[in-house]
């Protein structure tokens, strides 16, 4: 084999060795390895009528950019709400259009889940999502197929606030400071009925990992897109 061919395929197979053994599986992550104090804070279900205009005050009042996956249906009941989550610079990724499990579902029924729901979001802020985070974290073969034809990755999280299990506030803080690194995407909830501890963890959590180093970045930029 001439030496330039023998290079070629030794440079194809050292690249191919490096993608495997990298943290992501292609297209899907739950975290990205870095040296950097760089992560994700994201908010799934939304967009809610009331609680999410806390979030986005308490977001803007510390300067940081988050990540919001909301649901299609939620997106068309309060569409100032999206508009607001695009206009003050955070990204918006698909939830789906009626937050099913996509585990469950057959391949014409995730498509018409996720373009459903890429098309709310679309006719609200003119963007097209390129992130979609299926519902309970729950893909296969078939999400991943139908994800990456939208030209999406899948989101999943490295730390559960377990926000959604009404956990106390309180304990959040305490539970992110304790296992928080670079590369983290964090996963909250826009709301959980009723008494969310979502507000009240933000404005304990959000001073105090600011004052620890850590930069607050959009789930693209985290994965460098
Ligand atoms: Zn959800």
């Amino acid at each position: 084999m001439p030496l330039r061919i023998l290079c070629f395929f030794t440079a194809v197979s050292l690249l191919f060795t490096v993608s495997v053994f990298s943290c992501e599986k292609t297209g899907v992550y739950r975290h990205v390895c870095t040296d950097e104090k760089k992560i994700a804070l994201t908010f799934d279900d939304g967009p809610h009528y009331k609680y999410t205009e806390q979030i986005l005050d308490i977001l803007k009042k510390y300067g940081v950019k988050a990540t919001f996956f909301v649901i299609g249906v939620n997106a068309e009941k309060y569409p100032q709400k999206v508009k607001r989550i695009s206009d003050e610079g955070h990204e918006i990724g698909n939830h789906t259009y009626s937050h099913l499990n996509l585990r469950e579902l057959d391949e014409k029924e995730i498509r018409q889940e996720l373009i459903k729901g890429e098309r709310a979001i679309q006719k609200i802020t003119k963007k097209k999502p390129k992130l979609l985070r299926p519902p309970g974290g729950a893909y296969s073969d078939l999400v991943i197929k139908a994800s990456s034809e939208m030209g999406c990755d899948i989101i999943l999280w490295s730390q559960d606030t377990r926000d959604w299990a009404h956990t106390p506030a309180d304990k959040i803080v305490c539970g992110i400071m304790d296992n928080v690194k670079g590369g983290d995407i964090i996963l909250f909830h826009d709301f959980v009925c009723p008494d969310t501890p979502t507000p009240e963890a933000l404005e304990k959590i959000i001073p105090k990992l600011l004052k620890s180093g850590y930069e607050f970045v959009t789930v693209s930029e985290l994965i460098g897109e």
